[in-house]
């Protein structure tokens, strides 16, 4: 259901020899009211209604494991799709909001050397309705008040889990418009709180400029300089740093929304001053009239990896050199590490 809009929800249960009217009722039970149960869909004949649900609602996937970490307000839930692939979700429960970071493919064909995921190489998209499906489990969760703090909702979806969104468009965008499509034909989030992330497929970027969704755009940079985010971030020896942040500008002058520029401190390879100073200057060199953001992520232990996190000294002088030059500078925390539920972690192993 959920890979369809409304109209397309209509057509496929006509196809099906079903009246197409019931795809309201089953959109109602699956976006608003966050029911997936079958025996709780009372309004449904019962003849009907596991046919309705067998044509719209198949399971695709089924949790093969939670690890719950931070009293249980942050959980890594593993999921096994249809065919067997892996992927992984992470929901994050704070005072102010409940973010589900969730993945677009399985796998990841980008190769950055410091990240888990894309070890294992790419192994396929992810559907609309498999990435929808990672926010509506939590949302269920919460609702049920099963997610320690009580019952509450999904407010920040955080494209940030395996893969890089850009690479797999379309189910992204469908995904995103499902997310904020007013209930019943979507789950009716503001396009404010949802963040898609990506290393740099500057093609897209200006794409994805004019959906008119205003989501949060998140570039993952990395390093300021080509030689070494070539390396860092491999998809740059197609699209330079010069590129990629011109394309992130243009993105926040279209929308209206302030990027916010991903840098993961590495120690001794991306943390030196004179790297802050310079990476200052390229984003200020676009004007300062608010448009970027950069949030620090310490770096987050992987297997086998030879890099690690930043000393505090240099991570501090990183910060300070970046407000100096007038950046906004945020250091995010790292929720989830204990569970390799962190950013660069997840590796969905079975
Ligand atoms: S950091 Fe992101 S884009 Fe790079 S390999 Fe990992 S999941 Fe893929």
């Amino acid at each position: 259901m959920a890979d369809l809009d409304a109209a397309g929800r209509k057509e496929l249960l006509t196809e099906l020899g079903l009246p197409g009217f019931r795809a309201k009722q089953l959109s109602n039970h699956y976006f608003a009211r966050l029911v997936d149960d079958p025996s709780e869909m009372t309004d449904l004949p019962s003849a009907e209604r596991d046919r309705l649900v067998a044509g719209l609602l198949p399971e695709l996937m089924t949790p093969l494991r939670a690890m719950q970490t931070d009293d249980g307000q942050t959980v890594k839930t593993l999921w096994k799709l249809f065919d067997g692939a892996l992927v992984e979700s992470v929901l994050m429960r704070y005072p102010e909001r409940v973010t589900m970071c969730v993945s677009s493919q399985a796998g990841c064909g980008m190769a950055c050397p410091f990240c888990a995921t894309g070890q294992g190489g790419l192994q396929r998209n992810m559907s609309t309705a498999e990435i929808v499906e990672q926010v509506l489990a939590g949302a269920r969760a919460l609702h049920r008040g099963e997610v320690a703090g009580g019952p509450g909702r999904v407010s920040n979806v955080v494209f940030m889990g395996m893969g890089e969104p850009l690479a797999n468009y379309n189910a992204v965008i469908g995904a995103v418009r499902r997310l904020t499509d007013p209930q019943p034909d979507g789950l009716g989030m503001s396009a404010r709180g949802i963040t898609v992330s990506t290393v740099g497929l500057v093609p897209r970027i200006k794409q994805l400029a004019t959906e008119g969704i205003p989501v949060t755009l998140a570039l993952s940079l990395h390093a300021p300089d080509d030689e070494l985010r070539d390396d860092l971030v491999p998809i740059n020896n197609r699209w330079k740093v010069h590129e990629a942040v011109e394309a992130a500008w243009e993105y926040a002058r279209t929308t209206k929304r302030r990027v916010s520029i991903e840098y993961a401190l590495i120690k001794d390879v991306n943390d030196q001053a004179w790297r802050a100073d310079l990476l200052g200057d390229v984003l200020s060199s676009y004007g300062d009239w608010g448009w970027v953001h950069v949030n620090l992520i310490p770096l987050n232990p992987i297997e086998n990896s030879k890099w690690t996190a930043s000393r505090p000294q240099d991570e501090r002088e990183f910060v300070r050199r970046l407000i100096a030059k007038g950046i906004p500078t945020t250091v995010r925390d790292t929720r989830g590490r204990e569970i390799d539920a962190a950013c660069g972690q997840l590796a969905a192993q079975g």
